[in-house]
């Protein structure tokens, strides 16, 4: 008897995303077991988890989480990716041996050894983590409603920041297009149309109940109901980056404190960190980056350079967002990992990596 293409076995499954780690750890076998099902909190379906790696051909991942459930009821999916992506395997076994929980958070900026070297001629320093409230769906799976009544909640926090962390929130429904545009260009603001969140259900009702916060010196902010509800941002010029760690650990215990005041917390839980949709994210959800120019390793190749960033931990974007190219030979270097690893651990690996690859790029410049 002829055999079925897997594609049939997998009851018409495509995966366009040839390279992704959601076809890679998706057997015909496992999504026909897990297709049927629909999450509690918020009715959501594998296909629309796996819709990134099915229609798009270019994704590494592929797949998103639409509420906590997901993370437990598509485990079978969910946990290998998790594995792959922050190379845990090993350490995930340890700590359970040490009885211990996966993700253990160090907010603690003394902790930190070094900064990045002077002679590095870092333009700006970010850090943020992605920070999502209990009893609300995650961005692909939450509600109009619950999406306003979130950003209802943190206009009022904002309102009750002090001292440098003080600011605005602006709405970016009925915000004019030259600000709006002017905040993407100077890297303040995210930008609409992202085909990943598009996909993932993540721009639903655009603009309605998005927006930014910010302090008067835009140096600390908070994006509301992007790829995740809150993106808790610090950032500035130059290369301080243990300074922008020391504002962003204030921002986020103030905003925490002022949630669980109102009777709110964050979705966590010891085996996976933070929740996030996206599970790259899992653990911290911080992302530690600093725009610097490279032009001889660009010139060596973007290939190599990844190479050689990854060996450290550290992954090399363009410096316009994630999604987008970019040729002009400067690089947003951040930490590759966000699941593990503690974020002292993380912004430390992200100094050492920045400071060795300057070493590099002044050495190929000989
Ligand atoms: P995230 O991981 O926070 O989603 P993205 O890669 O999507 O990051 O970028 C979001 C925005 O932050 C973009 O406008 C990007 O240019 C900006 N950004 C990231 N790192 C830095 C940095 N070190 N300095 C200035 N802007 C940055
Ligand atoms: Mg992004």
């Amino acid at each position: 008897m002829a055999q079925a293409p897997d594609d049939e076995k997998a009851g018409g499954l495509v995966i366009k995303s040839e390279h992704s780690l959601t076809k890679k750890y998706l057997t015909p076998e496992l999504y026909a077991k897990l297709k049927d099902h629909k999450t509690k909190t918020t009715g959501t379906t594998l296909d629309q988890c796996i819709a990134c790696a099915v229609q798009l051909d270019n994704q590494h991942v592929g797949v998103y989480a639409a509420d906590e459930d997901c993370y437990v009821d598509f485990r079978e999916l969910f946990d290998p990716v998790i594995e792959d992506y922050h190379n845990i395997k090993e350490k995930r076994a340890e700590k359970a041996k040490a009885g211990k929980p996966l993700h253990e958070s160090n907010l603690n900026v003394k902790d930190l050894k070094g900064n990045i070297n002077n002679d590095v001629p870092v333009a700006s320093t970010r850090i943020r983590v992605g920070r999502n409230i209990k009893g609300y769906g995650l961005s692909p799976g939450i509600t109009k409603s619950q999406r306003l009544e979130v950003e209802e909640l943190m206009k009022e926090i904002f309102g009750k920041l002090k001292g440098d962390l003080k600011g605005n929130y602006y709405p970016l429904k009925g915000m004019k297009k030259e600000v709006q545009n002017q905040l993407i260009a100077d890297h303040f603001l995210f930008k609409e149309g992202d085909p990943n969140l598009k996909l993932g259900g993540m721009e639903r009702d655009w603009p309605e109940g998005r927006g930014i916060f910010h302090n008067d010196d835009k140096t600390f902010l908070v994006w509301v109901n992007e790829e995740d509800q809150l993106r808790i941002i610090s950032m500035q010029k130059g290369s301080d980056v243990v300074g922008c760690f020391e504002r962003l650990t204030r921002g986020i215990a103030e905003i925490e404190a002022l949630l669980k005041a109102a009777g709110k917390e964050f979705q966590y839980s010891g085996d996976y960190g933070f929740f996030h949709s996206c599970p790259t994210n899992l653990g911290t959800g911080m992302r530690g980056s600093v725009h610097v120019p490279l032009p001889n390793w660009n010139k060596k190749g973007k290939e190599e350079l990844r190479k050689r960033c990854n060996e450290m931990g550290v992954q090399p974007r363009g410096i316009h967002g994630e999604a987008t190219k970019d040729d002009s030979g400067v690089f947003d270097l951040s930490n590759k990992y966000r699941l593990g690893y503690s974020e002292v651990e993380l912004i430390q690996m992200m100094i050492d990596g920045v400071n060795k690859i300057w070493e590099e790029e002044c050495a190929l410049g000989k």
